[in-house]
């Protein structure tokens, strides 16, 4: 029986308030009274050009490629070393997706591997901020401008993280975060795109309201509104929004919380760090607590710890299977491997992480892990 989950969804406790006031206001579609709160709130907290909220941070990837026109045959580079949604966002446009590898220590992308795989197809790169802590931006968008190439920032799992003091979503032409109940900051399901290339602003709002310039219609620009582009449906629900709302109020508690447990774990399991390897960060990242893990020495080491840790009612997960060796990619990205990539995928373990776990849980899986150890 698991006596420890992976994963709890936190719960406020002010949720509730915000979602009744919601049903009360008789507003349940996108862009309501919440929306426009949350909008606000990281528009004004980190200088975002602009938000808007989404079904997901699939659907804010999906959004991405359709700003960015990407059509059959376009390349897009990113690491293999990420969830489906980062590369079906751009499949689902025609683009083949070039896989990069990850660094040896970390399973961010590898910048110095990314320019070698840059052609004339390519249009546009997408880093992964893996556990929320960042990619190296400042050699990406260099490498981004010296071929005129646009930057995605995949930042689901990266709320409320810096490098070099600039948050992590205002690198890119654009970045999609994620509000799904794994992440830090949650609403069940939700997603949010950041706009900061100015030239994306009009068309992004076009989008997301099903190709119509609804949006500039009830701000009063526009006297009538109709179809003017392709587009989807990819407004949350303002019942999702004053639910999101409601974690916005109170992130800074939740982000204290989890940061304080992620260094319990660092600290204790830094005694076995010649037996594992746990996350290390530079000084251009911060860390926002987003997961916690260790890297096995192998396959089936980790298989082991995973069993051993169940029976002791502790549930610990790994994490992607590398998508350039998945069933649907493998034969379009061919016999190239990418051995960090692979072997994060083989060897790395997420430890339990939410923000109310209780403390002496931590220590009880870190004694687990260390006793497994010797
Ligand atoms: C969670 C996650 C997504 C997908 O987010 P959804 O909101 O569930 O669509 C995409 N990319 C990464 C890296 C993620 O961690």
């Amino acid at each position: 029986m698991i006596k420890i989950p992976f994963n709890k969804p936190y719960i406020t406790g002010t949720e509730i308030t915000y979602v009744q006031e919601a049903i009360v206001s008789g507003k349940l579609s996108g862009d309501g009274s919440f929306t426009k709160k949350c909008h606000q709130f990281f528009e004004q907290k980190y200088g975002f050009t602009k938000v808007l909220l989404t079904t997901s941070c699939t659907d804010a990837l999906e959004l991405a490629a359709i700003l960015l026109n990407i059509k059959d045959g376009d390349e897009v580079i990113m690491p293999s070393y990420t969830f489906v949604s980062t590369a079906n966002a751009f499949v689902l446009r025609g683009a083949k997706i070039i896989f990069a590898d990850s660094l040896l220590n970390h399973p961010n992308i590898d910048v110095s591997k990314v320019e070698s795989l840059i052609t004339q197809k390519t249009i546009a790169i997408v880093p992964v901020h893996y556990g929320g802590v960042a990619c190296e931006m400042d050699e990406l968008i260099a490498i981004a401008n010296k071929y005129n190439l646009f930057v995605i920032e995949d930042a689901a799992q990266a709320i409320d993280s810096f490098y070099k003091g600039k948050p992590l979503g205002s690198f890119g032409h654009l970045a999609a975060f994620s509000f799904h109940d794994t992440k830090n900051i949650i609403c069940g399901e939700g997603g949010m795109l950041v706009v900061n290339d100015a030239q994306f602003v009009k068309r992004a709002e076009i989008v997301r309201e099903k190709g119509t310039n609804r949006s500039a219609f009830f701000r009063g620009e526009v006297d009538k509104y109709g179809w003017v582009d392709m587009g989807s449906s990819f407004l949350l629900s303002d019942i999702l929004a004053a639910f999101l709302w409601g974690q916005l109020l109170e992130m800074e508690v939740i982000q204290t919380k989890r940061k304080k447990l992620w260094h319990i774990y660092y600290e204790k399991l830094s005694k076995i760090s010649t037996r594992i390897i746990i996350p290390q960060l530079n000084t251009n990242q911060t860390n926002n607590a987003h997961a916690f893990y260790i890297i096995c020495k192998n396959l089936d080491e980790r298989n082991s710890l995973i069993a051993y840790l169940k029976d002791k009612g502790i549930a610990a997960v790994f994490h992607y299977v590398s998508l350039h060796k998945s069933v649907f990619y493998a034969d379009i990205h061919g016999n190239n491997p990418l051995p960090a990539c692979e072997k994060f995928s083989d060897c790395l373990l997420r430890l339990p992480l939410f923000a109310d776990l209780n403390e002496n849980c931590v220590n009880e899986v870190c004694q687990a892990i260390i006793d497994f150890y010797q």
